[in-house]
């Protein structure tokens, strides 16, 4: 039988913070690139995105959720997904 001491919380109190995002009325496309977005094009839209975190009073749970659930795409807490990959790589070694 499962330790109910390590299983996770009810739903809505894991996800409660996304309701306080500065995203939630963004068009998620300001955060996800989309297919073959490079150079200058990303490089706005990352900038666009980090702002909206900049001002987002969740920044430090949405952060934490990206890297402890290893969000693969998207920015997140204000970090894009190579920054969140660099940043698991230093943390693991
Ligand atoms: S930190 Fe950024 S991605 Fe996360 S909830 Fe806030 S605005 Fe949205």
């Amino acid at each position: 039988m499962a330790s109910t001491t390590i299983l996770p919380g009810p739903y809505t109190v894991q996800w409660d913070w996304r309701l306080e995002g500065a995203c939630r009325d963004v068009p998620s496309d300001t955060f996800y690139h989309p297919e073959g977005e490079r150079g200058r094009a990303r490089a706005n839209r990352e900038r666009q995105a980090k702002e909206i975190c900049a001002q987002c009073p969740v920044l430090v749970e949405c952060r934490n959720h990206a890297l402890n659930a290893g969000e693969i795409y998207g920015i997140w807490g204000g970090m894009t997904e190579g920054e969140r990959q660099r940043y698991l790589r230093t943390v693991r070694m």
